[in-house]
């Protein structure tokens, strides 16, 4: 993987444009951007919806079947 100069985007692998002229650098568009960007809050999501689940879990327990 080269991460010199030229430079790809990390999500596509397709060439970028430049910093000076890319608002979305360091990906090729403002898509990859957001995929990124989606990734990051997915993973920031799981892991407090993790939380939540296990807090809500331990003071209500299930009442199926009532
Ligand atoms: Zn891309």
């Amino acid at each position: 993987m080269d991460k010199g100069s030229a430079g790809a985007c990390s999500i596509c692998g397709r060439a970028r444009a430049p910093r000076s002229r890319n608002p979305a650098f360091p990906f090729c568009s403002a898509g990859c951007k957001l995929v990124d960007l989606g990734r990051w809050l997915d993973g920031a999501y799981r892991v407090a919806g993790a939380a939540a689940i296990d807090a809500d879990e331990l003071h209500t327990p299930r009442e199926e079947g009532s």
